[in-house]
This record gives C-alpha cells, structure tokens and sequence, in this order.
C-alpha cells in the first residue's frame, strides 16, 4: 500500500462504508476487488481511501474532475435514451493503471482549485439543465463510490436516471449498495483472459468483471452495455474474441450493444474482422468506432446485412431503421418503446425509468 499523496479538504472526507475489521485497526476495503488492507496512515491502490487511526475514509466525496453537458452517446451508451441531454461527470482516483493523458484523475487539486457539488446542489442542476439523467464516467466511478451511492439515490428520487462508464472492478458487496440505484452500466471488457487481463491492469481474475456486468443485469436489472478496446498482441486474437463474443450471447443477451474501438490508429480493417467474429458467434448489434462511413445509397442495403451501418441502429429483423444518429439530432423513428415499431422484436433498449 502507499503513503497518503491527497490532501482532503473537511467536506470532502467521509468514512467508507464497506470497511472490514482485520486485527487491531488494520481495516480491509471492499469497495472494489482489490481489496485493499490497510493499516493507520496507509492508503489504497486508489490513493483516496485512508486508514487514518484505524478509520477508513475517502478524501474525493463531492470532488469533481471534470464535467460537461452532452448527448448520451458521447459517453458510449447507444441503447439508453437514445438521444437525450446528460450531465456527464467524473471525480478523482483510479484503481487500474491510467492512460497517458487522464492522469489528471489522479490527483486531488488544493484549496480553492477542489471543485466541491454537494448532492443537492448536483439534482437541482440537473434539473435546471433539462437533462434526463447523469452519467458517471471519466474516471472509475467506483473510486467515487460513496458520492456515487448518495447521487444516485438523490437523481432517481428525482425522477432522472443514473449510469455510470465503469471497469467492472467493484465488488459484489459495493454492487449490492448502488445496483437498484443504477439504471444502466457500460462495462469495459478489455480482457477474455488471465493473460491480457494481467498486462492490461496489471491483476488477476477477470472473471471478477464479468460477474459485475452479469449481476447488473440479472439482479438490479440495469441496462447494459459492453466496449472492448482492441490492444494487438494482447487481447485481438480470434479464439479470444470469439470467447468474449459468446460470453457477452449467452450470458448478457444476443441484442446487447457491443462498441469495439482501438487506442492504436490504423486497426480499422482488424476491427472490421473481429466485428465479424462478432456477429457470427450471434451478437446483433456491434459498433465499430470511428468506421469508414457507408454511401448513403448503400446503406439501406447494407443494413440487410449489418445492424449498425453509419453508427445507426436496425433492427436486426426486419432491417427497420430504428435509431439515426447521423444528424445533430438523435431519432428514434422505429422504436416503439423497447420494441421495433414494425415488427415488435424486442431489443435490448432502455428508455424508461422502471427497472424491466
Ligand atoms: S477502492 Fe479499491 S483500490 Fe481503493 S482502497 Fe478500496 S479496495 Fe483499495
């Protein structure tokens, strides 16, 4: 474990809540799979949770690093409100290694640079900018977890929705805490191995993962989505795509949305094939970042053979548009609720509040 590097400010301190006793006031964190124990003057991987005198505390409650108003697709979300205004924001801490460039997560800044939004204050500005919901995203959500937990709650009872861009890494037990406050999760799976798992964060187990997205789903019945981002030589081989690919089939649903980019330029071509592997292990809705853009005119004809032509969305049926993306404007021309509106299959598309 690591000397404390965050400075908190009083606001901003909170006990955790999912603290472990261990023998004298060593204490055990079980927000997320790392587990970390800590004795008095440590903190955890993360570098927001404490031990100060045998009490676990966060430094990051309320803390924001970064926030914006936008489209829910920016965050990554095609199926839930498609569309809609979100308040999209992140706070401070990270439990898996950090790209260059989002280091700025990391460190809490001091004095009056510390962005401080109660949970109040956090609804009500939602509320004024019309918004349907918020979206945690950014850094790990998980490392906000306590403000997370007392946001979600508050935005719900306030009639929006919540959801969060996360690794997957928290535990059961945290899960269990926020689920049935969460409405939808995208969830990050880089790995279908203990190999790329370990050289990708660095840990062990990346069942933990899958465990987190499926519980989501069966028991909180959050909406769900998956996004894997294609690293070569380590998690870009078929029989670990084709793995991936019919976990997410039989253990999420054919009809989940599942959006492959890659860090690396000039991997369109591979992602065109593993997006094939994709949809014939039975996936019916894959999305290809940044994909060359089809001719209009052929678009209608490639959506007989492809869901999400353009970034837009068909249904997989009847080749219906239901979902266009290409304007300013998002439309949903053939959803009827979670249904095409021409021949009634259902989808996994989330636009209600009430947890289906
Ligand atoms: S949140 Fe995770 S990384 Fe941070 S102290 Fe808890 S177990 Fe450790």
């Amino acid at each position: 474990m690591n000397e404390t590097r965050n400075t908190p400010t009083n606001q901003s301190v909170q006990p955790v809540p999912l603290a472990e006793h261990l023998t004298g006031p060593v204490r055990r964190c079980r927000i997320c799979n790392y587990r970390c124990e800590l004795s008095p003057g440590q903190s955890g991987v993360c570098q927001v949770r404490h031990n100060q005198a045998g009490t676990l505390r966060t430094v990051n409650y309320g803390l924001v690093s970064k926030a914006d108003l936008e489209r829910i697709e920016s965050r990554g979300f095609y199926h839930l409100f498609p569309g809609v205004k979100v308040f999209s924001l992140g706070g401070y801490g990270a439990n898996f290694p950090v790209p260059a460039g989002q280091t700025g997560y990391l460190n809490i800044p001091g004095g009056s640079a510390a962005r401080y939004l109660p949970v109040e204050k956090l609804a009500r500005f939602v509320i004024e900018q019309q918004c349907r919901g918020i979206i945690f995203a950014y850094n790990e959500p998980a490392m906000w977890f306590e403000y997370l937990l007392d946001a979600c709650k508050s935005i719900r009872a306030n009639g929006m929705f919540t959801a969060m861009v996360t690794n997957g890494y928290m535990t059961l037990e945290a899960l269990e805490m926020v689920g049935h406050y969460i409405d939808g999760l995208l969830v990050e799976v880089n790995a279908f191995s203990e190999r790329s798992f370990n050289i990708l964060t660095g840990q062990d187990n990346f069942q933990k993962v899958l465990e987190t997205a499926r519980r989501a789903q069966h028991k909180y019945k959050s909406h769900l989505e998956i996004s894997t981002k294609i690293v070569p030589g380590v998690n870009d081989s078929d029989s670990e795509i084709e793995l991936l690919a019919t976990w997410i089939k039989q253990g999420l649903g054919e009809n989940v949305a599942w959006h492959l980019s890659s860090p690396q330029p000039g991997m369109q071509a591979r992602l065109q094939q593993i997006k094939q592997i994709g949809l014939n292990c039975g996936l019916n809705y894959i999305y290809l970042k940044d994909a060359p853009p089809v001719n209009e005119f052929e678009e209608d004809l490639a959506a007989l053979f492809d869901s999400t032509v353009n970034g837009n969305t068909y249904c997989h049926k009847c080749h219906r548009k239901l979902i266009d993306r290409q304007n300013a404007e998002v439309s949903t021309p053939g959803l009827s609720g979670n249904k095409c509106a021409n021949c009634g299959t259902i989808l996994a598309v989330h636009n209600t509040l009430w947890k289906l």
